[in-house]
């Protein structure tokens, strides 16, 4: 069983609102809200900071099983903590492919034997990842590690008879299907965003029509075999209109959206460094302004990282050879606190929603995304709005350090991380393991 433990936090504006105030938490539950509380046991001091929901990223890769020499449960666990993270979504795309209840049980034994974060698997939609085939969804659902949500993230499932049988089958048992929405015959050979930038640079394009066409398709879908679906990194202006369109319509087809779509653009490709690589890749400006709105109106739900490490040798190569994907753990919040909170265009109540509610709502979470309130499970995330702090990959928990962001500044820090009452996190230190 899960453990729990009793913390006092000293000195924090909840949501970023009102007066500071404690919160005391006995085993693994927030047990009093009020100023000036004494407590004789582990005491963390907030410093006039902000208390938010801990953080839920509903889509990472912590490399494990498989590929332990580029991230495993552990330093994932340790960069998802230092993030804020006290939930994440690992996904399918392991050696072996999570697509049997034995695998997606280690994982999660795992996750919390070392307990800095709850590490939750993802299954496959389809055995190994191949596009024919569906997995025991049912069976993983009822295994151990109560597998909630499947996708075969970084390929599209893009039969189409395919998704219909995974929606009905999926609609049974209540899961969550994710798509990466890639038409592959549109994309064969690509590895930027189609655009004027790519084509100067000589690098062949990846259109956005190849997203959009399998985002109207599954909506199309799910209204007619009437499941919800998720949509993974929306990256286009095209894919806001449709997904505008199905909720409007009520069909129930949710998205995220990362933080490096939201802040970086195609004119990054300039440096050939393979760092920028990323599926789907950065796009243009008008895009990552279209994302943004969509994301304040509610249009795309939440924000996910799709944090992706790879080995240095993935990365520092030619930009057609490099392995897409970047980190994204550890810099998400001080992204999204920069995009919108600085900039004045939301509070820290988007934040908590975008970043924790959401998710956990999308992933049925009891514990995950709850109000800060008495009797509410002690999973929070301190942090502060006025501490300048440079991105270094090499400090970073990750085991990694494909970061973008490198050398830049941000003005929001994670402070701590509190899982059931254990401090997690603490300036930017993640906490031992319990096992590794
Ligand atoms: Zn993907």
């Amino acid at each position: 069983m899960a453990h729990a433990e009793s913390v006092l936090i000293k000195n924090v504006h909840l949501y970023g609102e009102g007066e500071a105030t404690d919160v005391l938490v006995r085993d693994g539950v927030i047990e009093t809200i009020a100023a000036d509380q004494e407590f004789d046991g582990v005491v963390v001091e907030g410093e006039g900071g902000v208390l938010l929901p801990g953080l839920v990223d509903m889509h990472v890769h912590l490399r494990e099983p498989g590929r332990e020499d580029t991230e495993t449960i552990a330093t994932g666990s340790a960069a998802a903590a230092n993030g804020g993270f006290t939930a994440v979504f690992t996904m399918a795309n392991t050696q072996p492919v999570m697509d049997q209840p034995v695998i997606a049980e280690a994982v999660w034994h795992k996750g919390q034997d070392i307990g800095l974060c709850d590490v939750y698997p993802v299954g496959s939609i389809t055995k190994g990842l191949e596009g024919k085939e569906l997995t025991e969804f049912g069976m993983m659902a009822r295994s151990d590690a109560k597998v909630r949500m499947f996708s075969d993230d970084g390929k599209c499932v893009d039969n189409p008879l395919l998704m219909r049988r995974a929606i009905e089958y999926a609609k049974g048992l209540d899961v969550l299907l994710a798509q990466h929405c890639e038409d592959p015959r549109l994309t064969e050979g690509a590895v930027a965003h189609e655009g004027e930038i790519a084509a100067r640079l000589g690098l062949r394009g990846w259109p956005r029509v190849a997203e959009e066409s399998i985002v109207a398709r599954d909506a199309l879908l799910c209204r007619d075999y009437g499941n919800r679906m998720h949509i993974c990194h929306a990256s286009t202006e095209g894919t806001v209109e449709l997904l505008r369109w199905a909720k409007d319509q009520g069909i129930p087809l949710s998205a995220e959206v990362t933080p490096h779509h939201l802040l970086l653009t195609d004119e990054r490709l300039e440096t050939y460094d393979g760092v920028n690589r990323v599926n789907p890749p950065l796009r243009e400006h008008k895009d990552t302004l279209a994302l943004r709105d969509a994301l304040l109106e509610g249009v795309i739900d939440c924000v996910a990282t799709d944090h992706a490490p790879h080995g240095s040798e993935e990365k520092c190569c030619e930009f057609e050879n490099a392995r897409p994907g970047m980190l994204g753990l550890e810099t998400s919040l001080a992204i999204i606190a920069q995009i919108f909170v600085e900039s004045g265009l939301a509070d820290w109540r988007f934040v908590a929603k975008v970043m924790s509610e959401r998710p956990a709502e999308l992933l049925k979470l009891k514990d995950h995304g709850r109000p800060i309130a008495e009797g509410e499970p002690a999973n929070l995330t301190i942090v502060s709005s006025k501490e300048n702090w440079k991105v270094a990959g090499e400090k970073l928990a990750s085991k990694a350090a494909n970061t973008p962001y490198e050398g830049m500044d941000f003005d929001t820090k994670v402070k701590a991380t509190i899982l059931r009452g254990r401090v997690t996190s603490s300036n930017g230190v993640p906490a031992q393991a319990r096992t590794s």
